[in-house]
């Protein structure tokens, strides 16, 4: 089980260091759970369900909402966690400087040319929000907030099916939870 090689001192660094950059966020739901529960379930649903073993990958899922909303800047986690990571990480970061519906068409546009580590990485993080959705569903968002949000999901995931199949099954599973649950 453990010859997977995971470099397990790098990974509980960027644990520790992710925990303390979210210490004040919330999760949106009615859980109100700590931000950090986020990326810990991305990178498990990397490991456990897409069977990926890569120390960077998973550092850049623990790390990869740092720096999108924290203070952690790309060159704070270059210096502690190299190169790899941190483009890994940019990879996967919105331009705060475009609105919302700008950001969201640019991740449809630019999820295809994405790196494989990267494609991943989004695949993940969507099955995590679009099962929070389900299990964890945000109070404050309206109905057709949400529903757009497993439209755009589903848009991004498109462009990058074959990259692997349990996590892209997942996904699907779950979003068909989710229409279930919201009845479309
Ligand atoms: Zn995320």
């Amino acid at each position: 089980m453990l010859d997977k090689a995971i470099d397990m001192p790098e990974l509980f660094k960027a644990l520790e260091f992710a925990a303390f950059k979210h210490k004040n966020q919330r999760r949106k739901g009615p859980e109100n759970l700590p931000y950090i529960n986020h990326p810990i379930q991305v990178a498990s649903m990397l490991i456990s369900v897409g069977e990926e073993y890569n120390t960077n990958l998973l550092i850049a899922a623990i790390l990869h909402d740092t720096i999108e909303d924290t203070d952690t800047t790309e060159e704070e986690i270059q210096q502690i966690f190299g190169e790899k990571v941190a483009e890994l990480v940019m990879e996967v970061t919105d331009d705060k400087n475009l609105f919302w519906e700008a950001r969201k068409q640019l991740q449809i546009e630019t999820a295809p040319f994405a790196s494989y580590e990267a494609k991943l990485l989004k695949i993940a993080d969507k099955v995590c929000n679009v099962r929070d959705l389900v299990i964890n569903s945000p109070e404050k968002w309206t109905l057709e907030r949400k529903l757009e949000y497993l439209d755009w999901a589903c848009d991004v995931v498109a462009g990058i099916r074959g990259t692997n199949e349990a996590l892209e099954n997942i996904f699907d599973e779950w979003i068909a939870k989710a229409r279930k649950f919201y009845n479309t």
